[in-house]
Formats: C-alpha cells, structure tokens, sequence
C-alpha cells in the first residue's frame, strides 16, 4: 500500500502512526483538517483484519469529522483515531496511558474523545497522560456519556424536517421504524413515546429489543423487515453503510433521519433516495449532539450552554433543507456545500489571522 497515495485522495494534513511493544498498542492517528481550529474526534477501538482497513477507516472518519464540525459551526477541524486491538479484550492502563503520550505529542493539533470501543473511563485513562482528551466522565468535570445528547440533537432535527414536511413541529400519531436501539436509539425512542409518536424498532441484539420493548411499548419486528415497515420516517440507528442499492427500494417511508455515521453505502445513494420521492436529513448534521457536547468541555463544560447549542441543530437542518430546495440539490449535496464553504471562509479568516500573530 502506498500511503501517501491514500492520504492525498482526500487532501489530508497529517497521519501518525503510534506503538507501544509492551501493551501491544498499535494506533493511527489522521487529522484531516485543521482549518477551523484543533482536529477533534474520537478513539475507535476495533479489532481491523488489516492495517489497510485500519487506515481507510482513520482516513474517511477524520474526513467526516471535518464535515460535521463545520457543518454544526463549530470552530474545530476533523481528526480520529483508530486502536488496532479487541475492546473486550486487548484494554489496558498502560496502553491507553501510551496512547495519551502519543496524542500529548501532537500539542492540541488532534484532540481526542471516545468512540465505538472506548468509554469515558478510558478517555479518564488517556486524559492522565494528556490534556488532549475529552469526553471525560462527569466526576472529573466531564460532560459523560455523550449518547442521550446526541439524541436530543436528533430530535430537534426531526422537528424541523416534520416542519418542513407538513407543516408543524407536533410528533403525536407520526409512525416511526428504528433500526438499532443502542445507546442512542433507545434515548431518541424514548423522546418519541414522550412525544406520543409511534413506535416500531429492529436490533441485531435480543436483550435491546426486549428492553425497549419493556422500558416504552414498542412494537419490534425482524432485522430484515425493518426498511419495510410503513412509516413516516425511517430512522437508521445501528451501524453505517445501511442505505444502499439492495436496501433504498425496499424503503415504505417519507424520510430518513438518524444517527448512524455514514449511512449512505455511496453518494450515489443520495441521488438514488431523492429518486424515491424520499428526503434524506443528512446523518452528520443530525447527529452532531454528541460532537457539540464535548465541544463544550475545552471552555469548561456547561450542561446548559451544550444543550442550548445543541438544540441549533433545528435550525441547521432547516437551512440545509432550504439549501437544497433553492439549489435544487439533494440535502446531503447540501450539507457538503455548506460544511465547504464555512471550512473556506472562516479557514482563510484563521490563516489571516495567524500572519498577523506572527507579525506581532
Ligand atoms: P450502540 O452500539 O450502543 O448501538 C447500536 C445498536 O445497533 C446495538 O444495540 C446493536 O445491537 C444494533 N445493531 C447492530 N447491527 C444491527 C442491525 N443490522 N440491525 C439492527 N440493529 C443492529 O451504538 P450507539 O452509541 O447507539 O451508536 C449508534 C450509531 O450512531 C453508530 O453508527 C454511531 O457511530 C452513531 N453515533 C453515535 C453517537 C453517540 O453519541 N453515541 C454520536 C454520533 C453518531
């Protein structure tokens, strides 16, 4: 594999590679941009076959990451970090405490949080290595498991696309299918019984349909029935890459919204829903809470100020939306353009900015 050849497709600035011979940790480290501020995003712990599936994996996260922050207007670039091991397994002290000097080493360019695999204990671990690590647990002044915010995020979006779509913000008798009711389905679950809609869910995991079934009323059905199920809005809330060629025509529903990163197999997959009659609420602007939770903690953490940005998320779907409609595009080519062009315009500011310092 030629690395540089991988790192270039994409135009990222800087990959780091870190080991530690005697906790095993083998890690890659992709800051993809840094133009609107320190690269941030989490540590995935995943047991990659390959280092190259390793790389493209760092490489097309920290990509997604830059998308997200500009998208939500956060001041951050996008970074992330992969762990070659067994989370169940391979854990230890002395390699997370490796990791947080590899991570101190970078001085801030790449902040780290958590991620599939890593936890808020862990991030405490790293944290006593460096001060590059956030989404810490909330006895250590951190703002905790960032799930439930994320879905509180979901839900304002899901608010403003039912504004779009009919005409007011009122969940009640609105039919939906949840695919994943994990740490994030199963809040953004409960914000819908709350909001009297109904209810219809999927898991690959028997004890999480069962609780969801028991903790809210929901009705479950199949894995494979779930893209079926007639509905008003789909919401896909497992893993990524679910929305494809196999998948999209199955689809019974009026819209998409929900957390899963990179929901769409290809592009192309965007275009193909649009096709449907189907509106798209692109993921990394619908489950940007959890990235503007831990945001909140490099100025201190404030519950109430996090909530407040995150409840923004409204308003940012409805401008992509509007985006979209005025360009005649798809949202998620809305989303891009939008996320570009804020990474453009503010990055030239922060250049100009750093010339000027070095002046004085
Ligand atoms: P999780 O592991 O707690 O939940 C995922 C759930 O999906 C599990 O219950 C799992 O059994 C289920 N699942 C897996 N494959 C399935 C399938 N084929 N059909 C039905 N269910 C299936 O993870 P989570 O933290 O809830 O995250 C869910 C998704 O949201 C992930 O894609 C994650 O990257 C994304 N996300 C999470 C956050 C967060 O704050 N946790 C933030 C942004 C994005």
């Amino acid at each position: 594999m030629v690395v540089f050849d991988e790192v270039a497709r994409e135009g990222h600035e800087q990959i780091l590679y870190g080991y530690d011979k005697v906790s095993g940790l083998k890690t890659i480290i992709a800051i993809h941009s840094t133009a609107l501020g320190p690269a941030l995003g989490g540590t995935r712990f995943f047991p990659y076959e390959t280092e190259e599936e390793a790389l493209q994996d760092v490489l097309r996260l920290s990509k997604g990451m830059s998308y997200k922050a500009a998208a939500a207007g956060l001041d951050l670039g996008g970074g992330k970090a992969v762990i070659i091991g067994d989370s169940r397994t391979d854990k230890s002290e002395r390699l997370f405490r490796a990791y947080g000097r590899i991570v101190d080493s970078l001085r801030g360019r790449y902040i780290t949080a958590e991620d599939v695999g890593t936890t808020t204990e862990d991030m405490d671990m790293i944290r006593r290595e460096t001060r590059w690590a956030f989404g810490n647990s909330v006895a250590l002044g951190g703002s905790g498991d960032p799930s439930p915010v994320t879905a509180r995020g979901m839900y304002a979006a899901t608010r403003a696309l039912a504004k779009w779509l009919w005409g007011d913000t009122d969940l009640t008798g609105r039919r939906f299918a949840v695919q994943g009711v994990g740490k994030v389905g199963s809040a953004y679950v409960q914000l819908l019984v709350e909001a009297r809609a109904e209810v219809v869910i999927s898991d690959s995991y028997e004890p999480a349909i069962e609780a969801a079934v028991e903790v809210y009323g929901v009705k479950p059905v199949e894995q494979d029935e779930i893209h079926r199920v007639d509905c008003d809005i789909f919401s896909p809330c497992a893993l990524g890459g679910g929305l494809n060629e196999r998948t999209i025509p199955q689809l019974n529903c009026q819209a998409i919204l929900g957390s899963a990163n990179n929901q769409l197999a290809t592009d192309e997959d965007a275009a193909r829903i649009a096709d449907r009659g189907i509106l798209y609420a692109p993921d990394f602007v619908v489950n940007a809470g959890g990235l503007i939770n831990v945001y909140d903690e490099l100025s201190g953490y404030s519950k109430t100020r996090a909530l407040h940005r995150v409840d923004k998320i409204y308003q940012a779907t409805e401008r992509i939306l509007e985006t979209a409609a005025e360009h005649g595009i798809n949202p998620n080519q809305a989303a891009m353009r939008v996320a570009e062009e804020r990474m453009q315009d503010i990055g030239d500011l922060r250049r100009f900015r750093r010339s000027g310092d070095d002046r004085n």
